[in-house]
């Protein structure tokens, strides 16, 4: 179905008139080379060799990206799928995990399969590469407008497709051109990362939640080479609250809650939460990543949601090429519904900080508890009511205890 919008009118943006020839038909026009749009292309041309992929992006590669640099085990399964398994095996793994709760409760534990922490002027500018490699050709362009014509997408006038990835993160304009309305401002998170000096064998992923504007927390995510990746992210109508400046307010809580990692480079962005059930796209036009509203609301994570969705829109467009939408969107269904649907109740949960309580608190106490929330935080994991019932019942426990 193609919304209502500019885009139905046939053209949008500043783009009028030249269209280009019918043979310079790409087979995949991909915008964005974040992970989304390296996987799609990297997809693409895992399926079918002789697709014709562009990828364009804004930026020349390496380039960096606001982000906390975690990948979770759950992505490094995705590169094995895109054929790219060792892409980051060069950094080191971690395996400790300790989380601090709102109300103070803490867990410190061995997570199932490691998380790497890979600065993403690498690791972007790695998957970018490797996309090359395999026959991709990556253009520097700012897209600005997208025309649908005679069964093709044309993209500012200079590039035809048969299909188009839109990859171009939280604040899409492919999105905006295709008349898919953007997150709401309830579904928006915004966080500041840096970068701190710690001690070169410090290998703990730290997470300390902030009762303060809830749900609030900073992170100490090193590297493995002296630094770490530390930052701190909260609402956006939260920050809009305080009345105060947001660089303020982000830079402020983030001293406060690091006190010892006084951190330099910090970079702000959005974060566009799954609000449960990702707009998939528009007519040829699919939306993968940040663009399409996938970043888990529970902790922020986007990396992995951006390579499983753009893993399906790479694969929906060579292999349902006369109408890749409906193959995608129910690909994505597929992949991430259930879990999607999960973590939507589960925020709606966790707007009471006493929920998260109980959470860490359970997990702390048991093993099980733990690996699940990694899983629902970080991968595509769905809830057992076992467990579930366990958490509520340890959260009415600390509510009548506190009554
Ligand atoms: C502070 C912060 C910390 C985070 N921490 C983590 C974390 O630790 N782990 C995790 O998994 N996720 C984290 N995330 C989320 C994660 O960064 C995103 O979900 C992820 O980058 C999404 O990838 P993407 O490919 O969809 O978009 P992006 O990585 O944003 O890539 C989009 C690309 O599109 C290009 N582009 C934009 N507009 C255009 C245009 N008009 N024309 C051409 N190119 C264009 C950009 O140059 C960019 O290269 C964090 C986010 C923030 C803000």
């Amino acid at each position: 179905m193609i919304r209502p919008g500019p885009w139905r009118s046939g053209f949008a943006g500043p783009y009028r008139g030249r269209l280009t020839w019918v043979d310079d038909v790409w087979d995949l026009v991909i915008v964005g080379g974040g992970p989304a749009g390296s996987a799609a292309a990297l997809r693409a041309k895992q399926l079918r060799p002789a697709a014709r992929v562009l990828l364009l992006d804004r930026a020349d590669f390496p380039r960096d990206k606001a982000c906390g640099d975690g990948v979770a085990a759950h992505g490094r399964d995705e590169l094995a799928l895109l054929g790219v398994p060792d892409l980051i095996a060069d950094y080191r793994p971690t395996r400790r995990l300790t989380v601090v709760s709102p109300g103070g409760a803490r867990v410190c534990a061995t997570v199932a399969r490691p998380n790497h922490v890979v600065p993403r002027t690498v690791f972007d500018a790695r998957l970018v590469d490797a996309a090359r490699a395999r026959g991709v050709e990556v253009r520097r362009h700012r897209v600005r407008a997208l025309a649908a014509h005679g069964g093709h997408i044309v993209v500012d006038g200079a590039f035809t497709a048969r299909a188009v990835v839109a990859a171009d993160g939280a604040n899409s304009t492919v999105r905006r051109l295709i008349g898919v309305p953007a997150s709401p401002a309830r579904h928006t998170a915004i966080a500041v990362r840096g970068y701190a000096d710690v001690p070169d064998d410090d290998d703990v992923q730290f997470i300390a939640m902030q009762k303060e504007g809830w749900p609030a927390y900073a992170w100490s995510f090193p590297i493995g080479d002296g630094t770490a990746n530390v930052g701190f992210g909260m609402l956006l109508p939260r920050l809009h609250a305080t009345g105060l400046p947001g660089r303020e307010v982000l830079h402020g809580r983030l001293a406060e809650l690091l006190p010892h990692l006084p951190a330099r480079d910090l970079r702000a962005h959005h974060l566009p939460l799954s609000p449960g059930r990702p707009r998939p796209g528009a007519g040829r036009v699919m939306l993968a990543g940040d663009a399409a509203g996938l970043v888990n609301p529970l902790t922020g994570e986007g990396i992995y949601y951006a390579l499983v969705s753009g893993r399906l829109a790479g694969e929906a467009a060579v292999q349902a090429a006369g109408d890749p939408l409906p193959a995608y969107r129910n690909a994505l269904r597929k992949a991430l519904g259930r879990h999607l649907r999960t973590t939507d109740v589960l925020a709606r949960a966790a707007q009471s900080p006493g929920f998260i309580d109980a959470a860490i608190d359970t997990a702390d106490r048991r093993q099980e508890v733990f690996d699940l929330l990694v899983d629902v935080g970080l991968g595509a994991g769905t809830v057992p009511l076992r467990l579930g019932c366990a958490v509520l019942g340890r959260w009415i426990l600390n509510g009548v205890r506190r009554g």
